[in-house]
């Protein structure tokens, strides 16, 4: 191949605008910008011809691996037929139809319908609207505020940046805005008293939120939202009980609830769905990178049938529902998709998420568990977090300044394998795509401990 990465650097720099990037550093060239151009399995190729292990499969989407022909050539195969036709009054195509089925058959007991959209952020904007239009369509337009958490991850548009609760994603947005509340994270480690059992501390959560909702009072909370498992604010499980006392405070005040599954969707925890494997009764469901392990751009948000009868009653009082995108329901995302949800059955992905993912789990445990340094090693299915503190007694973080994560994920990146710093803390997370091998997981496992032996000697 011609070795074109000079002249591809210097346009990157340039011209391109990088999403979460630090701007200055990379259009004067002091950070390392790497130009990827093949992928294979759990492994992706620069211009340089330098080969990584990608244990966070991008950003945690490319489920199913690199490199999966059944996906192209679906794909391909749509665009040559037919690259486009809109879905709006009642139109579809043999895609999307046979996509939509496919989900609601995956899905949690009680879901209805699909409404599809381009990314994460935009399936939580069409949430926002549609628990907004549900609560007017029943009479109760004072019912719209909606409680998220602190270090929930849900988008970065105005009102999904707003719904998100880490810092880094306000800052000099003008974010959060108004009708968004951020309770108590259910971040067990980091809990302020250190006395509590995760059971006690499951209680503590579900009391912040009713505090809350009492204070602002109930007929004015509409939703809560939260990923089952916590992920960009740290990869974090729930504590033991968390989501059966969140529901039942929920259920109490007629609060919805929507599940962002779009890194817990089609797999990552070893079952289909989070909700199903943590017992959440969603009204909403939020799904994206691996309905298509991102070989196109598709999201979209399940309506439950309770919602979907009152959306109903709206369209016959109003008319047709005022919101649409171009793409929704691209056809050749959506081939993606059935493409992608069929080779995640043929691959037997979910049970691989689960098994392997223990596997890679427990031997990160006992290679850094006892490590002076390590705080903490936990996940769930195929995604794993270690925490880094100063002092492991006294439970002492380091300081932000020392970067500490970053300088891990740089160690381990030196060493081939692709892990990544969570935004909010000295966090080295993985979230590996869900066809990794035992093998493959015992790599990145001495990996990591090299790397962490260079940092934190
Ligand atoms: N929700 C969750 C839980 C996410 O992790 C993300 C992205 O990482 C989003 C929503 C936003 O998705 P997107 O980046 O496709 O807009």
């Amino acid at each position: 191949m011609l070795d074109r990465s000079n002249e591809l650097t210097a346009w990157d720099r340039d011209h391109f605008f990088h999403p979460s990037t630090h701007m200055g550093q990379h259009a004067r060239g002091e950070m390392p910008n790497r130009i990827i151009c093949d992928g294979e399995g759990v492994y992706i190729t620069d211009t340089t011809g330098r080969k990584t292990l990608d244990a966070f499969a991008g950003l945690y989407c490319v489920n199913v691996g690199y490199g999966r022909q059944q996906i192209a050539e679906a794909i391909a195969e749509q665009a040559k037929n037919l690259a486009y036709y809109h879905a709006y009054v009642g139109h579809g195509t043999e895609a999307n139809i046979t996509l939509s089925k496919m989900i609601i058959d995956r899905a949690p007991e009680g879901m209805s319908r699909v409404y599809y959209g381009m990314s994460g952020s935009d399936a939580n904007e069409t949430n926002i609207k549609l628990i907004w239009y549900y609560n007017n369509v029943l009479g109760r337009p004072e019912k719209k505020k909606i409680i998220s958490r602190m270090r929930g991850y849900h988008g970065s548009g105005v009102m999904t940046g707003s719904l998100t609760g880490l810092h880094a994603f306000h800052q000099a947005f003008d974010l959060p805005r108004a009708p968004i509340l951020h309770t108590e994270a259910p971040y067990y480690f980091r809990r302020e008293d250190r006395s509590m059992t995760e059971e006690q501390f499951s209680t503590h959560c579900a009391e912040k939120l009713e505090e809350m909702i009492l204070a602002e009072g109930p007929e004015t909370v509409a939703a809560f939202i939260g990923e089952p498992a916590l992920g960009t604010g740290g990869i974090v499980p729930p504590p033991a009980t968390y989501w059966e006392k969140i529901q039942a405070v929920l259920d109490k005040y007629d609060i919805l609830l929507v599940a962002d599954e779009v890194v817990t969707g089609f797999g990552r925890l070893g079952t289909m769905f989070g909700s199903d494997h943590y017992g959440m009764k969603p009204d909403l469901i939020t799904i994206a990178k691996g309905l298509t392990s991102a070989y196109a751009p598709l999201s979209g948000s399940v309506v439950s049938e309770k919602m979907w009868d009152v959306l109903v009653q709206g369209s016959d009082a109003m008319g047709p529902i005022g919101h649409g995108w171009t793409y929704s329901a691209h056809p050749i995302c959506a081939a993606a998709g059935v493409a992608n949800l069929k080779l995640i059955d043929e691959m037997g992905l979910v049970e691989n998420a689960g098994t392997v993912g223990a596997y890679f789990r427990g031997k990160l445990t006992e290679a850094l568990a006892d490590h002076a340094n390590v705080g903490e090693v936990r996940g769930d299915g195929m995604m794993a977090a270690v925490e880094f503190v100063k002092d492991k007694d006294d439970r002492v973080f380091f300081d932000a300044s020392e970067k500490v994560g970053p300088q891990v994920a740089a160690a381990l990146a030196s060493r081939n394998v692709l892990g990544r710093a969570m935004p909010q803390g000295d966090i080295l997370g993985f979230a590996p795509p869900l066809c990794l091998t035992k093998e493959e997981a015992d790599h990145v496992v001495a990996m990591t401990v090299e790397s962490v032996a260079d940092v934190l000697r």
